[in-house]
């Protein structure tokens, strides 16, 4: 019998919408080239350690519904942890520890005590950051079209934010959730962002820290769930053409020269990489060729010793923007040590530098903040670039961002690049899957 659907890409995008149609009864091929699942969220052992590590730390948060759905389905939300409220310990070289800790109150007033009590900042300005707080509680249709072109710090000016809350707040905020200089990215995703975190229910301002690596938390229980329905799932396996016949897709050509044919396609692969298989003319094809890539630089250091105690910290004034105890999220003993996972979003300025020279910055940027960094010694350390982490989310891609929909009756488009309206995430990269799901499935009950 032919397969229902098949889904070209095998990150998370991808295993989400074959998760959400193995679900509902629907047999499901997952094509993917690389030998590994989780596209751009994975995982893998170290060789010299053996220790699990992923190609970069990822932080999610409570309003991540449509992840915590996935993870729910595929038996892997005990892998991750909710924080019970928000809690994000700041570092200054100069200006010490200050926490963003928020009470436990309904949302946004648990976000407004949190804001008041940030000691980084003169009172003053903490009245400030009160007006952001306002203004992602007016009505969204009466803000998004006034903020649509503007970058966050254009947005940021527009509210009277000073330098000091921008630099010590939104900023580090700004480019974990949109990877990119906040002079650059859309202020309109981060509204949504703010708006998804902190109204609603309190926790969906909480993190939600994975525990494991990416591919346990994620892509080996999405395969163990697919195998368990009607899934089945080919690594390894690049699909180089689309076969269409009429307006509609017939099959598709692997590299190996096969051809496997479905009544519907899921295309789900990054935007550098849709142009191969769509037609020319498809609208999204000529958003993706607009798109450029923005850079994430992951340092994971092995100490001889504890440097710091705390699960995670946010970096002020530093390259390194946070620091993830690894050894003790993941429930390590600390006696022979401590492994931490640095991050730095937005890294274009930094990627091109050789491994010495990134890892000496990132341990003079711990060095400022830990003191204990001086007396400890680095015994091995893993430096990943992932050049192509996300798209540039400038306000100009936004509108460009395509629908799931395509010119073909049967193919539709998942990722996060497509238009979810949400910045290029997991959360995001899952939303596209379902949607697409949820096409795919209106599209073959016809
Ligand atoms: C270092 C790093 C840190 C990040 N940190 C965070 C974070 O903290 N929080 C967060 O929410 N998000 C984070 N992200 C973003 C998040 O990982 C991505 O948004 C998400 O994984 C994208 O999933 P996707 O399925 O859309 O695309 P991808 O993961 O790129 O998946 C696409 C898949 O398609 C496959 N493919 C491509 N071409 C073909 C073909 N022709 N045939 C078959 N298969 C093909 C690829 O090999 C790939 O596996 C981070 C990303 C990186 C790189």
């Amino acid at each position: 019998m032919a397969t229902d659907v098949i889904v070209i890409g095998g990150g998370l995008s991808g295993l989400s919408t074959a998760v959400d149609l193995a679900s509902r009864g629907l047999s499901v091929l997952v094509l993917e080239r690389s030998q590994h699942l989780g596209g751009r969220a994975y995982s893998f052992a170290d060789e010299q350690t053996g220790e699990e590590i992923d190609n970069g730390q990822h932080l999610m948060m409570g309003c991540y519904h449509e992840t915590r759905w996935l993870l729910r389905t595929i038996g892997s939300d005990h892998l991750a942890t909710l924080q019970p409220n928000l809690h994000i310990d700041f570092r200054h070289p100069q200006r010490g520890t200050a926490s963003l800790d928020c009470p436990s109150l309904p949302g946004p007033f648990h976000l407004l005590a949190g804001l008041l009590k940030l000691k980084t900042l003169s009172f003053t300005d903490r009245l400030k950051l009160l007006r952001i707080g306002l203004a992602i509680h007016k009505h969204s249709e009466s803000i998004e079209p006034s903020i649509a072109a503007l970058t966050v710090h254009q947005w940021l000016d527009s509210l009277g934010q000073p330098e000091e809350n921008k630099k010590y707040l939104w900023d580090i905020l700004a480019v974990g959730s949109l990877n990119g200089d906040p002079k650059v990215v859309s202020a309109l995703l981060f509204y949504r962002v703010l708006r998804a975190a902190f109204l609603g229910g309190k926790e969906n301002s909480s993190l939600l820290i994975p525990k494991a690596g990416l591919s346990r938390l994620f892509d080996e229980p999405a395969l163990r769930y697919l195998q368990s329905k009607r899934g089945e799932v080919l690594v390894g396996c690049a699909v180089d053409e689309l076969v269409s016949q009429g307006s509609r897709v017939k099959s598709v050509r692997c590299s190996d020269g096969l051809k496997h044919e479905a009544k519907a396609f899921v295309c789900a692969v990054p935007w550098y990489a849709v142009s191969n298989l769509l037609p020319a003319n498809e609208p999204a094809r000529r958003a993706a060729e607009r798109m450029t890539a923005s850079a994430i630089l992951s340092i994971d250091l092995w100490f001889d010793r504890p440097v710091m105690g705390e699960d995670f910290v946010a970096l002020l004034d530093s390259r390194v923007q946070w620091v993830f105890n690894r050894s003790k999220i993941f429930g390590a003993s600390s006696a022979s040590g401590q492994c931490l996972a640095l991050t730095v979003s937005g890294a274009d300025g930094l990627i091109d530098k050789d491994a010495r020279e990134l890892v000496a910055l990132a341990v003079e940027d711990l060095r400022r903040v830990f003191p204990r960094v001086g007396t400890a010694t680095v015994v091995h350390s893993v430096v990943l670039k992932e050049r192509r982490a996300t798209f540039s989310q400038r306000p100009d891609i936004e509108p460009l961002r395509p629908s799931s929909r395509t010119s073909l009756e049967n193919l539709f488009l998942a990722g996060d690049w497509t238009n979810t309206g949400y910045p290029a995430t997991i959360e995001g990269a899952v939303m596209s899957g379902r949607k697409a799901a949820a096409h795919v499935s209106e599209f073959l009950a016809r």
